[in-house]
């Protein structure tokens, strides 16, 4: 059993063995929850040589730059160089592993948890669910495994993980048993309206200005999709720079445009360099998105997936149109 083998990877290592935890390129709130939530439990377990890392540009997001454990956070140049045991957490794939795909792959052990439906079975030891509403229910379950009793802190990750994989508790995967999880972590003496108002209800003026520009240019195309509807629109690095934000504002621009009553699908269309763009792709059920974007060499969920694409944001967009029959659900 594959919880069996990562308990046991994890208890054949002495107290001062190097340990190496790694999340996805562009960290979300899932990502370094649960990476830090396990980092603390592998301290309270007395490991004493935690790192946690990502690749990539060394940005953590301002909501989750305040998170229990990210003391333990380094630039991947500060990671390990030869862990012992390395641990993955909500990694679709190698591809989303950059410059740290080479050690995940050379680690004598690689523990990966994750929840995308595109998870490509790379690793060691895969905790692999993609009927987990986030990373940070398994990293809970194996933390939990491993004897350690859920504190404050612990739980303050896990807790921002969960809220912002679920969409606040309201998408497809917001079972009785995330609720429960819920429950434990609050009991742990979590205030889940301050933790709330510091991670959805604390973004610059600027991060407001943007998004209404962007969202002011939004397109709708009710025929797309066999009648179910598209709406997408884009957002440039001249739009950020004008703004003076960082690229991960635009992170939770989707949002809005998925609120669309006109339309199932919804997309975004974000430039990371010139020509070079994000496609975030979400889904009310019509189409299966995951599976549309594996086919442009991206991944995700049944209903929230995103492929990066070259040319222009319209011409990105004529090709998912042309791709949506091809995925309805
Ligand atoms: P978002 O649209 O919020 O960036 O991403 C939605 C989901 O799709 C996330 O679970 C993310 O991991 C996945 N995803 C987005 N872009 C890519 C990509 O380029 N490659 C892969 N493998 N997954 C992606
Ligand atoms: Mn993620
Ligand atoms: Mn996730």
């Amino acid at each position: 059993e594959q919880w069996d083998a990562a308990v046991a990877a994890v208890r054949a290592l002495g107290g001062d063995a190097e340990i190496q935890l790694v999340c996805h390129v562009s960290p979300d709130g899932d990502a370094l929850g649960s990476m830090l939530g396990f980092a603390l439990g592998l301290r309270r377990l007395g490991f004493t040589r935690v790192r946690a890392t990502f690749p990539g540009e060394f940005r953590v997001p301002t909501p989750y730059a305040q998170l229990p454990g990210v003391a333990m956070l380094v630039p991947e140049q500060a990671a390990y160089r030869a862990p012992a045991l390395v641990l993955v957490f909500d990694v679709a794939g190698e591809s989303r592993l950059g410059g740290l795909a080479a050690q995940v792959a050379a680690a004598p052990v690689s523990v990966v948890l994750d929840h995308h439906a595109s998870n490509t079975g790379f690793g060691t030891i895969q905790l692999v669910d993609p009927h987990a509403a986030a990373t940070s229910v398994l990293a809970e379950e194996l933390v939990t495994r491993l004897g350690v009793r859920l504190d404050a802190e612990i739980a303050e990750c896990f807790y921002v993980a969960l809220a912002t994989d679920t969409g606040s508790f309201k998408f497809d995967l917001t079972t009785v048993a995330v609720h429960e999880l819920a429950a434990r972590l609050i009991a742990t003496g979590l205030r889940p309206g301050d933790i709330s108002r510091r991670i959805f209800d604390s973004r610059p003026f600027g991060a407001m200005k943007l998004t209404g520009e962007v969202l002011g240019r939004a397109v709708l195309d009710p025929a797309a999709a066999g009648g179910r509807g598209l709406v997408w629109t884009y957002a440039t690095l001249a739009d950020l720079a004008r703004h003076e934000q960082p690229p991960y504002v635009l992170d939770t621009l989707i949002d809005p445009v998925r609120s669309v009553a006109e339309a199932d699908v919804s997309v975004l269309v974000k430039q990371v360099a010139e020509g070079e763009w994000a496609v975030s792709l979400r889904s009310k059920g019509a189409v299966d998105v995951s599976r549309l974007a594996i086919s442009q060499g991206g991944g995700g969920h049944r209903l929230a997936a995103g492929f990066t694409g070259h040319g222009e944001p319209g011409d990105l967009v004529d090709r998912v149109r042309r791709l949506l029959d091809d995925y309805l659900i």
